[in-house]
């Protein structure tokens, strides 16, 4: 599949240009000018990277940056913020927020999407996949489907997330305390109890059917999934 690109710009021309010049190089383009809706274009598109301008109309591009840095499914979507100030005290307060690399405008294509490249080459295998699969039970991480066999499995955004992170790396056990980083975020004060709950639910929307359980509890550990 493609990698697709997000672009966050108010300016109509500078949008056609890159959405011009970013499909040439065969990538899917998706553009808004609208700060506001960023969030809800990046859980329905599930983009590669964003290209977010600094300054819109609605919030601002460090504003954007940081609300996705703080949403657990976005973090690792690499960021390009692109701007038309110049100082270095900008810079360092856009890569402070969790954007990966900045551009002053106006900037050389080439360049642009040389760095584009660079940026997908560090994301790693798990968070480009489009599709997670463990024996039985495969997520879409796209329509945000989970099937087990050919039966799907309702859950909700906690569960799934909670589950998108056990699959990520399968056998590996993480601690509560990780999860809750993990699936919550940071600087979220949920109790590590809470994790149990949620594995509980879980697991029985896994295996209402009476499948195998392949969520594994590691006393005083934590969870992974893994077949036992
Ligand atoms: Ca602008």
């Amino acid at each position: 599949m493609a990698n697709s690109i997000l672009i966050v710009e108010d300016e109509p021309a500078i949008v056609t240009m890159l959405t011009y010049n970013l499909e040439k190089e065969g990538y899917e383009v998706f553009s808004t000018d609208r700060g506001s809706k960023v969030l809800d274009i990046v859980a329905e598109k599930n983009p590669s990277v964003i290209l977010l301008d600094w300054m819109l109309p609605e919030a601002s591009g460090v504003e954007i940056c940081r609300m996705l840095r703080n949403k657990p499914d976005f973090r690792n979507i690499p960021v390009i913020m692109l701007t038309a100030r110049g100082e270095e005290e900008d810079k360092v307060k856009g890569l402070s927020v969790g954007a990966d690399d900045y551009m002053t405008k106006p900037f050389s294509i080439p360049e642009l999407t040389a760095r584009i490249k660079a940026l997908l080459r560090r994301v790693p295998e798990s968070a480009k996949k489009k599709e997670l699969v463990f024996e039985d039970i495969k997520m879409d991480l796209v329509s945000k489907k989970v099937t087990r066999g050919d039966e799907a499995i309702h859950m909700g955004p906690t569960e799934f997330r909670l589950l998108r992170f056990l699959m990520e790396q399968p056998g590996v056990v993480f601690p509560r305390e990780e999860l809750l980083k993990a699936v919550w975020g940071e600087n979220i004060y949920v109790e590590a109890r809470t994790v149990d709950v949620h594995v509980r639910r879980l697991r029985k929307a896994l295996n209402e059917s009476g499948k195998p359980d392949y969520i594994r509890t590691v006393r005083a550990s934590g969870y992974s999934i893994d077949k036992k």
